[in-house]
């Protein structure tokens, strides 16, 4: 079971570094039991590598570009991540999807990029919530997944977008069946995302097909961070 946190555009490097520090205190002791990995913004990766470099808890960024070097203002590379140490690159979250024009194309050339480069990868899908009222979650997700190609380290997250720092989240029945489509067109571990607490996980992480949380906002506070976690332990 993994639990991932995304910390989206919060903490500073120093806000990063304190944070991480009470991290590898309070989840000492769930080593073996849960996977855990951070995804602070690019200026707070180093103080988060830093920080955890003797724990089992991993770092990510939260964006990758396909190329390794050239003319893209503001994109970093695989290799620049590599050299910093980080593990692991999201791609595809609906808030670059939504905001900064990300597509399926982007996201897969992203994706495959980050993994030729020896990076972990979660690869995020899922469905607007007009899309499902509609009935066209499965085209939806199976359009996004399409474009990925199975690997080792490949993860997807299941994040249905009406949840994402809504409040709202979906039903067991809802993510049990996203997760078994997803499943269908992918063999790799797939994560649940939408407003995950500490007062949810535990019933959406005990469905089928559930293999870990992405955590948006409940992830920036240490004590539901660590709730989370615990819970995927037991
Ligand atoms: C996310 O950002 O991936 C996410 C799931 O956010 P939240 O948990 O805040 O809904």
């Amino acid at each position: 079971m993994l639990i991932a946190g995304n910390w989206k555009m919060n903490k500073t490097a120093s806000e990063a570094a304190e944070f991480c520090a009470a991290l590898k205190d309070r989840v000492a002791g769930l080593e073996g039991a849960v996977d855990i990995a951070v995804f602070p913004p690019f200026t707070s990766l180093s103080a988060a590598v830093r920080t955890l470099a003797d724990t089992e808890v991993a770092v990510g960024a939260q964006n990758v570009h396909w190329e390794n070097d050239g003319a893209f203002t503001g994109e970093i590379s695989p290799p620049m991540l590599r050299e910093l140490g980080v593990y692991a690159a999201i791609v595809g979250h609906s808030e670059r999807r939504q905001y900064f024009g990300e597509t399926d194309e982007n996201v897969a050339r992203r994706a495959s990029a980050a993994l030729e480069n020896g990076l972990f990868v979660i690869a995020c899908v899922g469905e607007l919530e007009h899309e499902r009222e509609a009935g066209e979650t499965e085209n939806v997700v199976r359009r996004q997944v399409s474009v990925l190609s199975e690997d080792d380290r490949l993860v997807v997250a299941y994040e249905p977008v009406w949840a994402i720092g809504t409040g709202k989240t979906a039903t067991p029945e809802q993510a049990r069946e996203a997760h078994r489509f997803i499943k269908e067109l992918l063999d790799v571990p797939v994560l649940y995302g939408g407003s995950v607490t500490p007062g949810n996980a535990e019933e959406l992480l005990a469905q089928e097909g559930v293999d870990g949380a992405l955590v948006g906002g409940a992830s920036l506070d240490l004590d539901s961070f660590v709730a989370i976690c615990e819970t995927a332990a037991r």
